[in-house]
């Protein structure tokens, strides 16, 4: 019997006669509850609410006037309340163990932040209420950027943008704005092979033909790729750093003489922030532009689509194109400029209806308030030094794909040692869900061969670290050793075993369709 870490079997042989009777009785497993979906409840004919029946002249509303039931599935509060405790459980959080996921950060969000964001004065803010009222916010919003232009060393920057990928937009914009107020607009922009694939996206959504620059042996830009492909057309280079092999762009000081001697702007793309927050500032790297993921370097939860907030710095050639809104000092307190005039005559415009995710800035600003420089400047230290760790650890059964080195905050491995094993970093990834672990990021970045990229964070102990190791030391080992069945079924503890996630993306199923006899029919119009 092969068990995982806890003494749980992971063979197929092992697992599948564990009381097959009561897994089919009621499709659950342990103390885990299969879940229908909400609407395949029977709650058609009640209501989890006693309201009096209300006492309207339905003539009021003319032909608008409900003619059929509503068509919503009726829960008793503990009903709804068990249904989505369910689902919660069926899904791995930060709060429940180590979440490796490279290029994510996802650490631990301090209840510190939540508890200030929870204050009603932030929480029960309307972004129309008068600006004399929210002052407070006001002055976090303006907290807020004068620490993120201090830490980038920028400055101007712009709040709005909601998360990694509308900053890109954001920072884009600014180019393709600064460019065009110089008569010059200009068609190309430049994008390593390793790039996240927002930045590419991103050039395109604006307008750009993107060109991509090539990568050395050691997982750095090509300068010499660069040079060859900047000119006169080139509107922007974009690059990571850290980039997305987890490495630090030794170079970047000369690519940007390089972007900036082209008359082309550097975008820098800061959604790795955490590992040189506090120790370097974009600013004295020649950045024009660099979005920062409060949700990532500063702790703002994520993941399943969660507000996230993506704050752009600019330099002095990009802060006049900055979008409105920003916060100003005027003689009668905190106010907002919101009009493309006077000052911001050339805004290129906005990127959101009011002022971003003031939730997010919140946390972020409180974050950053309780870890002071010191504290910030350690996050990044450590983030770095687990990563190492990790590498370290893990160099011994897995083939790190820049062995030369120290790694920045993500250790990345390829697949060479998986080579004859008969198992992919697909397998591998399924076989940790059993033994307790998220997967990390795999086949990202694209450049290296079945990738396996582990970020994790500054936020774990190392005994946290640890336990994960020696589970991936032991599957390493176990894949080597040729159990090969251990792996291709894995996983087989999870609620939800193999999904093809192939037809799950190319053909999503968005709508749900009342089968007969789970929901009324509708009411024929009376
Ligand atoms: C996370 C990330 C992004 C995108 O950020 P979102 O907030 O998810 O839009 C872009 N680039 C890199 C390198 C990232 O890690």
């Amino acid at each position: 019997m092969t068990m995982q870490n806890v003494g749980r079997p992971t063979r197929p042989e092992d697992v599948q006669p564990l009381a097959p009777a009561f897994a089919s009785l009621t499709g659950g497993r342990g103390l885990l509850q299969d879940e229908a979906l909400i609407f395949e409840r029977d709650g058609w004919t009640k209501t989890g609410v006693d309201l009096p029946a209300a006492d309207l002249d339905g003539s009021d509303l003319g032909d608008l006037a409900r003619a059929a039931p509503i068509g919503l599935p009726g829960l008793s509060e503990p009903e709804a309340m068990r249904h989505y405790v369910r689902l919660s459980q069926k899904n791995h959080a930060i709060d429940l163990a180590l979440y490796p996921l490279g290029s994510c950060t996802m650490k631990h969000n301090p209840r510190l932040n939540e508890k200030m964001a929870r204050l009603a004065g932030f929480a029960d803010l309307h972004p129309m209420a008068p600006l004399p009222t929210v002052q407070g916010a006001l002055a976090l919003m303006d907290r807020l950027s004068h620490w993120l232009k201090t830490l980038t060393g920028m400055p101007a920057v712009a709040l709005s943008p909601k998360a990694g990928a509308h900053g890109e937009l954001c920072g884009l914009l600014a180019i393709r704005a600064a460019h065009e107020a110089r008569g010059d607009p200009r068609r190309r922009v430049l994008v390593p092979t390793s790039a996240h694939g927002t930045n590419p996206a991103t050039a395109a959504f604006v307008g750009y033909s993107v060109t991509e620059i090539a990568q050395t042996d050691d997982g750095r830009v090509d300068l010499a790729d660069l040079a060859a492909k900047l000119g006169p057309d080139v509107a922007a280079i974009m690059v990571t750093n850290p980039n997305t092999c987890g490495l630090f762009e030794r170079d970047i000081i000369e690519i940007a003489r390089l972007t900036h001697e082209a008359g082309a702007y550097f975008y820098c793309d800061g959604a790795n922030f955490n590992a040189i927050v506090g120790r370097v500032r974009p600013g004295d790297l020649g950045v024009d532009a660099m979005h920062i993921n409060l949700h990532k370097t500063f702790s703002t939860p994520h993941g399943g689509g969660g507000p996230g907030a993506g704050p752009v710095v600019l330099s002095e050639a990009l802060a006049p194109f900055a979008p409105a809104p920003w916060v100003v000092h005027g003689a009668n307190g905190l106010t907002l400029v919101e009009e493309a005039v006077e000052e911001a005559a050339q805004a290129f415009g906005r990127m959101s209806a009011f002022h971003g995710q003031m939730g997010m800035f919140v946390r972020a600003y409180a974050y950053m308030r309780s870890h002071g420089a010191d504290g910030l400047r350690q996050v990044a230290e450590d983030a770095v030094l687990n990563a190492n760790y990790v590498k370290a650890r893990l160099s011994g059964v897995m083939t790190p794909a820049f062995p030369e080195g120290p790694c920045m905050h993500e250790a990345l491995f390829d697949d060479s040692w998986l080579e004859g094993t008969g198992v992919t970093t697909l397998d591998f990834a399924k076989a940790m869900i059993d033994e307790g672990f998220h997967p990390m990021t795999m086949y990202f970045p694209l450049v290296v061969h079945g990738a396996m990229l582990i970020e994790p964070t500054e936020t774990e102990s190392k005994q946290e670290l640890d336990r994960f190791c020696d589970a991936l030391v032991a599957l390493a080992q176990a894949a080597k050793a040729g159990d090969v069945d251990r792996f291709k079924g894995a996983p087989y503890l999870a609620p939800m075993r193999r999904l093809d996630e192939t037809l799950a993306a190319r053909k999503p199923r968005l709508t749900w369709k009342p089968e007969s006899g789970v929901a009324p029919a509708p009411l024929a119009a009376e």
